[in-house]
């Protein structure tokens, strides 16, 4: 039975693994939109292969290099954050969210309001925005698959239990490329370095995040909302080889992990095939040659980004939305070489404290709270 998909955020990393996957099963999915931000000619050339009724560009100025490279075909080319909302309510049978950043929340909640499959793995939608779009998922009877790796585990492991029978969510960190480094090498870290992750092949952003273990902080997050168990029932466990990805202990002491190799094709095929299964042509475990599976504590000390986005969490209301943002603003600047390693951190530390807007309600409030918030933060970068 073939079935319909749009990829917002096709040009990224998630989006290439998820298009990978549907190259080797081209007959089982039509595709209906393709998005990126301003990708225009990858766009163009992947909307040409697969067929797609729609291609969309986030970034309205790019609009004019698509609708010239795909001049002469019948695909429809869009620009604007509108038109990427108007891709996501296409009513695709399955919506990959797979923009990075709180650009994707917009259009992660038209999806959400077919009522359809979203697989999602733009985290900081979730992060920003989790009361109201979980809200929103169940009002419209929408299907949210968690394809974050470990949020992904989590998912198999539960298969449908009882949240009440949880003791533990045990979601696993590599740890980064800095897991070993000192304070003051981490204050000297470079970009090129940070770039680098140990295990994954991932989008700019999300690498920078792991590296700060900013990423372990918002996936703390997004598991509270996905996985209503109450924070003090969530912990962070460091295990440098990234082979179990997330764990669950049941109250009679059974511990639940799944397991995978570092390539996020199992995840993503795990929620394209749900509830059944599909075949990739993902390398196997390979669990002899790995040797020793390893788990340390988080070092908050060294790494503080996880205790913000708990402190975050418990906080409540508008904190975690200006976690994020402050945290989108930092990295940008970083990789944009206008702040140190270890000023990421401290840049979100300060926006949280300098002034938290009241509880959003509503999407509306919630981009509020993300302009503003942003705002803050390249204030207080300048002003540093
Ligand atoms: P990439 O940077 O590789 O790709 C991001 C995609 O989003 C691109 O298609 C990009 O388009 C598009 N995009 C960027 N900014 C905007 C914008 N303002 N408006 C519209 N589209 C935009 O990111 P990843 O694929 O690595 O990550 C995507 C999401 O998935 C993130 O939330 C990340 O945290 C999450 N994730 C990623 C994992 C991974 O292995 N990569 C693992 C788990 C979660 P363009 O090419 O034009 O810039």
């Amino acid at each position: 039975m073939t079935r319909s998909i749009t990829i917002l955020g096709a040009t990224g990393s998630i989006g290439a693994s998820t298009l990978d996957l549907i190259r080797q099963n081209r007959e089982a999915w039509d595709v209906k939109a393709l998005t990126a931000n301003c990708s225009a000619k990858e766009l163009a050339a992947l909307a040409i292969e697969f067929g797609a009724e729609m291609a969309v560009v986030g970034d309205a100025a790019c609009l004019a290099d698509l609708r010239e490279a795909l001049s002469g075909t019948s695909i429809s080319a869009e620009g604007g954050a509108q038109a990427l909302c108007e891709a996501a309510s296409l009513g695709a049978d399955m919506t990959v969210a797979a923009i990075v950043g709180c650009a994707g929340l917009a259009p992660v909640m038209a999806a959400v309001e077919q009522g359809k499959c979203i697989a999602l793995a733009n985290k900081e939608a979730l992060v920003s925005a989790g009361d109201i779009l979980m809200d929103a998922v169940a009002r419209h009877g929408a299907t949210l698959l968690p394809t974050d790796s470990e949020h992904n585990a989590i998912f198999q492991c539960l298969d449908g239990g009882e949240l009440a029978d949880i003791r533990w969510i045990t979601l696993t960190a590599s740890g980064g490329p800095f897991r070993e480094w000192s304070h003051e090498q981490l204050a000297s870290a470079k970009r090129e370095q940070a770039l680098k992750h140990p295990n994954w092949d991932m989008g700019a952003k999300i690498t920078i995040d792991s590296a700060t273990m900013m990423n372990k902080g918002l996936e703390f997050i997004e598991a509270w909302h996905l996985f209503p168990v109450g924070l003090d029932r969530l912990r962070i466990v460091v295990h440098p080889q990234s082979v179990i990805h997330s764990m669950v202990e049941y109250r009679d002491g059974s511990t639940l992990a799944q397991l995978g190799p570092s390539d996020m094709r199992v995840p993503i095929a795990s929620c394209l095939a749900w509830p059944g299964r599909m075949d990739t042509s993902c390398k196997a475990l390979d669990l002899p040659t790995i040797g020793q599976l390893t788990f340390f504590e988080p070092d908050e000390d060294r790494f503080p980004a996880t205790k913000l986005a708990r402190e975050a969490a418990h906080a409540g209301g508008a904190a975690p939305a200006v976690l994020n943002a402050a945290n989108e603003v930092a990295v940008a600047a970083f990789l944009d070489g206008q702040i140190t390693f270890t000023q990421i951190s401290s840049l979100v530390a300060r926006t949280l404290e300098t002034r938290l807007p009241p509880a959003p309600t509503s999407l509306a409030e919630v981009l509020a709270v993300d302009a503003e918030a942003r705002k803050l933060a390249e204030e207080l970068r300048e002003h540093a």
